[in-house]
């Protein structure tokens, strides 16, 4: 922990980290180490992450990566970040994100932008990309991170190491800062699959407190990631496994790099027993429009409650209520945020909501069967996490139209909810890294960490 605590201090300019709860690092360490010297540790005692700013945490601030909640305070912990403190790991603090976790570059946190450590010049990928870079430096050995649209899967891409976003309603949301809660999944980022195993296991289970939160027995990923196939042997652990490549993840217009890491790390699935068969999903394109009608609705509803009233920011300066709500909105959500607003307001509303709101949900159930129908034909689902690697800073200047484009590989698992990973698959332009997304069908998380731990 002290050796982290003085990296995380050494590699300050990377934006990483917002919060850093050095004392509260230390006496959970001493609390692991009594623990271990009682015979009661688990795997994950005295293990260092960091949570995304986007999990409430008593004892520590909870921005969302927004003006709107500096300097609040939550009376509790996320139910994510009470079970791994459960599981005694030592939080080093709160990581980056963009605001309320709509981005996906990490350029649209209030409080600036994050670095790619593999290269300072360019995004770390985003909503979670205070968590990626934190584990691509070796800051922690694994982070939390959330996944509405692709915010755990493309920053893991984007900084090559590896994340999970399980089956919508296996992780709790309670005290996770909603943006689309349809969509919105927590999940970790680390190194290895099997190290994501180990903390799905903790974080994941049945939560009174999230009406969404599924009902099952608790899981253990780590055997499920390690229980042998049938007909597997030591050569080919992934015997028998059909991976399905949707003609759509790989059109002619996916950079040259990343085409090239994917077949080459494809090739090394076959080698371990994999066999690669043609799948279609032929509502991809449809994923951007419908995604981009849905969780602006469901964000424009969420963050109503930032009223000046009940939580953090309130103007200074301010004529009757109304114009407190409006001037207390316009000084402290960012540009993307507005626009979001704006956009789930209008589809929403009477005499849109058909044409709008009511057409995206028929579609999205469209697209989850089209994922039925490829399940038939395949036990997973490979393709790219995102169309390129990792951009430069500022690259994408003010066109937000450009960065939702490039979520095009991930909408689809989300809009599903779908189990969904990244994991690294080798390098493309300028030495970044390129990642593979691996999709199941669900609650096959086990499935999922099994075929990334094979080929890892
Ligand atoms: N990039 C997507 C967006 O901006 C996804 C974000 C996320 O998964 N939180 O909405």
């Amino acid at each position: 922990v002290e050796h982290l605590l003085g990296r995380v201090n050494d590699q300050r300019s990377l934006g990483a980290f917002l919060h850093v709860d050095a004392e509260g690092a230390r006496a959970a360490a001493r609390a692991a180490d009594a623990a271990r010297a009682a015979g009661q540790a688990g795997p994950l005692t005295g293990v260092p992450i960091a949570h995304k700013d986007i999990f409430v945490t008593k004892g520590q601030p909870s921005t969302a990566g927004s003006k709107m909640l500096e300097g609040y305070a939550s009376p509790f912990d996320a139910t994510v970040v009470a079970r791994l403190n459960q599981a005694g790991t030592v939080s080093l603090g709160k990581l980056n994100c963009d605001e309320f976790a709509m981005g996906s570059a990490n350029e649209n946190s209030a409080y600036g932008p994050v670095k790619n450590p593999w290269d300072v010049t360019r995004v770390p990928g985003g909503s979670s990309g205070g968590s990626a870079a934190a584990v691509a430096a070796r800051l922690v050995p694994a982070a939390t991170g959330t996944d509405t649209g692709g915010s755990i899967r493309q920053p893991a891409s984007f900084t090559g190491i590896t994340g999970i976003k399980p089956t919508y309603g296996v992780c709790s949301r309670y005290g996770m800062i909603a943006f689309a809660s349809s969509l919105d999944q927590a999940g970790p980022m680390a190194r290895s699959a099997e190290d994501c195993a180990l903390l799905l296991s903790a974080m994941s289970g049945f939560d009174e407190r999230d009406a969404t939160s599924v009902q099952r027995p608790p899981q253990d990923f780590h055997a499920e990631m390690l229980k042998p196939r049938a007909g597997a042997t030591a050569a080919k652990p992934l015997q028998g496994l059909r991976i399905g490549l949707p003609k759509e993840f790989f059109p002619a217009a996916l950079a040259a790099d990343v085409n090239g890491a994917l077949r080459a790390a494809l090739a090394e699935f076959e080698k371990l027993g994999a066999t690669l068969v043609d799948v279609s999903l032929p509502r991809t394109e449809l994923s951007i429009p419908v995604y981009y009608i849905i969780a602006p609705a469901e964000a424009s509803s969420n963050l109503s409650r930032f009223d000046g009233v009940r939580y953090g920011h309130r103007a200074k300066q301010h004529g009757d209520l109304l114009d407190m709500y409006k001037k207390t909105r316009s000084e402290a959500f960012g540009a993307e945020v507005k626009r979001r607003i704006m956009i789930g307001t209008y589809v929403l509303s009477h005499g849109y909501y058909d044409a709008y709101y009511l057409q995206a949900q028929k579609l999205r159930r469209m697209i989850a069967d089209d994922f039925q129908a490829c399940f038939q034909a395949c036990d997973v689902i490979a393709g790219p996490v995102a169309p390129t690697v990792a951009w430069k800073l500022g690259e994408q200047g003010d066109d937000p139209v450009k960065a939702y484009l490039a979520d095009i590989f991930t909408l689809p698992g989300s809009l599903a909810g779908l189990p969904g990973m990244s994991i690294p698959a080798g390098f493309g332009e300028a030495h970044m890294p390129v990642g593979l997304q691996l999709l199941g069908n669900y609650f096959a998380e086990g499935q999922l960490l099994q075929a990334a731990h094979a080929f890892q």
